[in-house]
C-alpha cells in the first residue's frame, strides 16, 4: 500500500499475530482474510487505520486503537467496534442501530463533573434498554474484562460475559444469571 493514500481502514488481528508470536490470519476491511505478515505490513505502512485486536479462542475484541490520525465520529465506531449488539444481557440489537450509552453518566449542566465520553465509559444501548436503565431502577455496571454485572428493579443479578465479535449464537458458553442454584434441574 502507499503510504500517501488515505485509507480509513479496519484491521483485524489477533495479539499474538500482530506480535509475530502466532499465524493467525487477519482480515481488512472491505477485503476480507488476509496473511499475518500482510496485516503487519499494512499496519506499519497505513497512514491511517483502526487497528482491532481479538482474542483467537473467542473472538472478542480486546483492544481498539487509531493509528495516526483520528477522524471525527472515530470514537463511536470503535464503540461499535467493540460490542456488536446492544450491551444488555441477551440483547441482540446491531450496535449500528443503537444509542451510545456513557455507563457514568454524562452532566449536562457541568461537563466537567459528569462520565466522561471515552472508549471506557461508552457502549451501544438499544433505545428500549436505554431508556430501561435511565428511567427504572435497573443497572448494568462494566468490569474491566469488560463483562458486565445487571441488577434488575427487584435485585436480581446477571453476569453478562464480554461481548464476542462472532454471533453471539454462535458464542459459547451463553450467559448465566448467578443467582440460579434453585433453578439448577436434577439431571
Ligand atoms: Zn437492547
Amino acid at each position: 500500500m502507499n503510504p500517501a493514500l488515505p485509507w480509513n481502514g479496519v484491521i483485524t488481528i489477533s495479539l499474538e499475530a500482530l506480535a509475530g508470536l502466532a499465524d493467525h490470519p487477519g482480515d481488512m476491511s472491505g477485503f476480507g482474510c488476509i496473511s499475518p505478515d500482510l496485516a503487519r505490513q499494512l499496519l506499519k505502512a497505513a497512514n491511517s487505520v483502526t487497528l482491532l485486536v481479538i482474542d483467537p479462542d473467542t473472538g472478542a475484541p480486546v483492544g481498539v486503537s487509531d493509528r495516526v490520525y483520528v477522524p471525527p465520529g472515530s470514537l463511536r465506531r470503535k464503540v461499535m467496534l467493540l460490542t456488536h449488539t446492544c450491551s444488555w444481557v441477551g440483547c441482540n440489537r446491531t450496535a449500528e442501530r443503537c444509542d451510545v450509552d456513557h455507563g457514568e453518566p454524562f452532566d449536562h449542566n457541568n461537563p466537567a463533573a459528569g462520565g466522561k465520553t471515552t472508549l471506557r465509559n461508552l457502549r451501544p444501548l438499544c433505545r428500549f434498554h436505554h431508556r430501561l436503565k435511565t428511567f427504572t431502577a435497573w443497572t448494568i455496571t462494566e468490569h474491566n474484562d469488560r463483562s458486565a454485572t445487571l441488577v434488575s428493579a427487584l435485585g436480581r443479578t446477571t453476569r453478562r460475559p464480554p461481548p464476542a465479535i462472532t454471533d453471539p449464537g454462535e458464542w459459547e458458553p451463553a450467559w448465566q444469571p448467578e443467582d440460579h442454584d434453585d433453578d439448577t434441574p436434577p439431571f
